[in-house]
C-alpha cells in the first residue's frame, strides 16, 4: 500500500517537473497565424469551423498558438483563399476545394464530385482509404497541405422557379451551380452560372437565372431563396457529402513544432465533426419552416437521376483521358465507393429505411 502511494506521489512530482521544464516551453513558442475563410460570418455553420479550430488550438496551448479568423473578403475574396495560401499571403484558409476546378478539375475530389461519396464515406476515404494522402500529393504542387475541416452532408438539389418533370425540362434552364457539376448539367442542356452566395437571390428574383443550388435547408433559409423560387428539389447528386478543408501553406506547416502540428490536426478533426453535427441538428427545423412558408419539396425523378449519372460518367471518362492526376484520384474514389455501398446497403440502409418508414407511419 505504502509503496503504491509512494509511486503515485513520485509520478505526480515527475509530471509537475516536466511541465515547467525548458524543453516543453521551447516546443510551445508564440505563433500567430491568420486563416481566411471562403465564407461569410452569417453562415455560422460553415464559417464557424474556423472558429472551432482556432478556439481548440488556443485553449490547448494556453493562448500561445493564436489563429485569427477572417471572413471572405476581409483579406482576399472567397474564391481566392487557396491562392492566398499558395503564395503565403496567409498561413491558412478554410475553403471548398472544388472552387478551384478552373485551375484543375482534380480539385473537385477534396469537396465532392457528382454521384461521389456521402459524408460518412468521404471521411472513411480521407482518413482510412488513402484519400488524404492522394489529395495532399496533388495539393503539394500548389504549396498546400490539407486537413479535412467540415462536411455539409448531402446537399439539396436547389431552388427552381418551375417544376422539372422530365429530362427535357432541364434544357435551357439557367442555373447557379458550382464548377464540375456545371459541366455535367451542361450536357443535359442546362446553362450553368457561377454566382457568389450573396448575388444569387437578386439574380433569381429578377429572373436572370431560373434555378440555384446552394447547400441545404439551414443555409438556404438564411438566403431566402424560397421567396423567389418555390420548387425545392433533392437530392443534390453532385454533393452527396460536400467536404470543406483547411489548406495550410506547406512551408508554414513544416515550420511548426511537432506538438502544434498534432494539435492542428486534432482541432481540424474536431471542426470536421462539429460542422456535420451542426448541419444535422439544424436542417430539420429549417426544412419545417421552409415548407411552412410555402416551399414545395420535389424529388428528382429516377429518369432524371439516370440521365445525370450517364452524363457524369461521360464527363469522368473525358476528364480521365486527358488528366492523369484526375484519373488517379477518380480511380481510388470510385473503387472505394463500390465497396462502401456494398456495405451501406446492408445494415446502414436497412436501419435508416425501417426508422424512416416507422416515423412516417407514426409507429416510432
Ligand atoms: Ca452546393
Amino acid at each position: 500500500m505504502e509503496r503504491r502511494r509512494f509511486l503515485k506521489v513520485a509520478g505526480a512530482g515527475a509530471a509537475a517537473g516536466a511541465i515547467a521544464s525548458p524543453a516543453i516551453a521551447q516546443s510551445m513558442p508564440e505563433v500567430k497565424w491568420r486563416v481566411t475563410s471562403s465564407f461569410p460570418k452569417s453562415l455560422d455553420t460553415i464559417y464557424g469551423a474556423s472558429e472551432v479550430l482556432a478556439k481548440a488550438v488556443s485553449e490547448a496551448t494556453d493562448g500561445k498558438f493564436q489563429i485569427q479568423v477572417f471572413a471572405a473578403g476581409e483579406i482576399v475574396p472567397a474564391l481566392q483563399a487557396a491562392d492566398a495560401v499558395t503564395n503565403g499571403t496567409v498561413e491558412m484558409c478554410h475553403t471548398a476545394s472544388y472552387y478551384y476546378v478552373g485551375k484543375d478539375p482534380t480539385f473537385a475530389f477534396g469537396t465532392a464530385v457528382p454521384f461521389g461519396l456521402n459524408s460518412r464515406q468521404q471521411n472513411a476515404w480521407f482518413y482510412h482509404g488513402g484519400g488524404n494522402e492522394l489529395l495532399n500529393e496533388f495539393y503539394k504542387k500548389s504549396n498546400i497541405y490539407s486537413l479535412p475541416g467540415g462536411n455539409t452532408g448531402c446537399q439539396m438539389g436547389g431552388w427552381f422557379r418551375k417544376e422539372i418533370k422530365t429530362v427535357d425540362d432541364l434544357k435551357g434552364i439557367k442555373m447557379r451551380i458550382g464548377g464540375f457539376a456545371g459541366q455535367v448539367m451542361s450536357k443535359l442542356g442546362v446553362v450553368p452560372q457561377q454566382i457568389g452566395g450573396g448575388d444569387i437571390y437578386p439574380a433569381l428574383e429578377k429572373g436572370t437565372i431560373d434555378a440555384a443550388e446552394w447547400v441545404g435547408p439551414a443555409d438556404d433559409e438564411k438566403l431566402g431563396f424560397n421567396k423567389v423560387a418555390p420548387f425545392y428539389y433533392y437530392p443534390g447528386w453532385w454533393e452527396g457529402g460536400a467536404a470543406l478543408h483547411f489548406f495550410i501553406n506547406t512551408a508554414k506547416w513544416e515550420e511548426l513544432p511537432k506538438v502544434y502540428k498534432s494539435l492542428l490536426t486534432t482541432a481540424a478533426a474536431q471542426a470536421n465533426i462539429d460542422m456535420q453535427a451542426k448541419y444535422d441538428a439544424r436542417n430539420p427545423g429549417a426544412l419545417k419552416r421552409l415548407v411552412g412558408a410555402g416551399a414545395q419539396l420535389r424529388p428528382f425523378s429516377p429518369e432524371i437521376l439516370d440521365a445525370c449519372l450517364k452524363a457524369s460518367k461521360e464527363v469522368y471518362a473525358e476528364t480521365c483521358a486527358k488528366n492523369p492526376d484526375f484519373k488517379k484520384i477518380y480511380d481510388s474514389m470510385a473503387a472505394f465507393r463500390g465497396d462502401e455501398y456494398l456495405w451501406f446497403q446492408i445494415a446502414e440502409y436497412t436501419f435508416d429505411n425501417f426508422l424512416i418508414r416507422s416515423r412516417v407511419s407514426n409507429t416510432l
